[in-house]
């Protein structure tokens, strides 16, 4: 007599458990849901007014319906920049809502490392000549990673994009890439600013900015590193830091590689 109450008991509890268990997923849905409907709201109604604003600032300052004074050109001008900012920070803010919430599909493929590298280190050229900064790339090997290639050049443009942006005029940014057995392993290095070791961590999340004062300067808002950590994490990688203040910095990106398939080869038809 005693198994069998001891037997309902248990069932009971588990009945309980299982009523709980429901209705906290549908707490989570009904938070997700709250949560789509927000980004929603926020990608259209501040999106659409920001590119009439972007728009009519670019027509005004492109003296498309009339001269401008200089005061009138700079001011276009600032409101034209300012509005792209805005406009980025959105688009950044969504991205990252959207890969927190799972809700971003990698289109993956075989990317090859060379192009990949060879794109990026293209993609900061004008910046990092402005600079007068070097950018070196060393002979990248001869694979390829596994990954969605736009979301990886998100990744690549992100850490290149800082090293130039922290790295005072005149200073050498390198990239290089290095086969392990199951993952290339990208390095983004600078001799610039460097990060002090409390930081390591911290630089990866969002919102993150060592120094205020400089970040205004810079224009981030702290969001590229959380963006690239999330999507390397997406794709089962790692990334991280080596840092020194004064001295640089190396940005690691460690991804799966893909199976040693030839590029672009086609899997051979089965036959009948
Ligand atoms: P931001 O948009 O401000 O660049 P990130 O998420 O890309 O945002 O970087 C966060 C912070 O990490 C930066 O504001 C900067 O303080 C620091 N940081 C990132 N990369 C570097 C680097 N290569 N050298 C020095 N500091 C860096």
């Amino acid at each position: 007599v005693r198994g069998v109450s001891l037997a309902t008991s248990a069932q009971s509890a588990l009945r309980r458990y299982q009523a709980t268990l429901e209705r906290k997923n549908s707490d989570l849905e009904r938070a997700n849901r709250v949560q789509r409907e927000f980004l929603g709201i926020l990608s259209h109604e501040l999106r659409t007014p920001l590119t009439s604003v972007i728009g009519y600032a670019q027509v005004l300052g492109d003296e498309i319906i009339g001269p401008l004074n200089d005061k009138q050109r700079a001011y276009a001008e600032t409101i034209y920049t300012s509005g792209l900012q805005l406009m980025r920070l959105i688009d950044d803010l969504l991205d990252l809502s959207r890969l927190e919430a799972g809700d971003v599909a990698l289109q993956r493929r075989p990317v090859a490392v060379a192009e990949l590298l060879r794109a990026g280190v293209a993609g900061v050229g004008a910046e990092a000549r402005a600079k007068g900064l070097s950018v070196t790339l060393q002979p990248p090997p001869e694979a390829a990673l596994y990954g969605d290639p736009a979301r990886l050049a998100q990744v690549l443009g992100a850490l290149l994009s800082n090293a130039v942006k922290f790295t005072p005029l005149g200073g050498r940014v390198w990239v290089s890439a290095e086969l392990r057995e199951s993952e290339v392993v990208l390095m983004v290095r600078d001799d610039g600013i460097g990060i002090a070791p409390e930081h390591h961590e911290g630089v990866f999340s969002p919102f993150f900015l060592v120094d205020a004062s400089s970040a205004r300067q810079h224009r981030g808002a702290g969001l590229g590193l959380a963006l690239a950590r999330r999507i390397v994490e997406l794709h089962g990688g790692r990334i991280w830091v080596a840092s020194e203040l004064g001295r640089g910095s190396t940005f690691y990106v460690a991804l799966p590689r893909a199976p040693h398939a030839p590029l672009g080869a086609t899997p051979r038809a089965l036959g009948p």
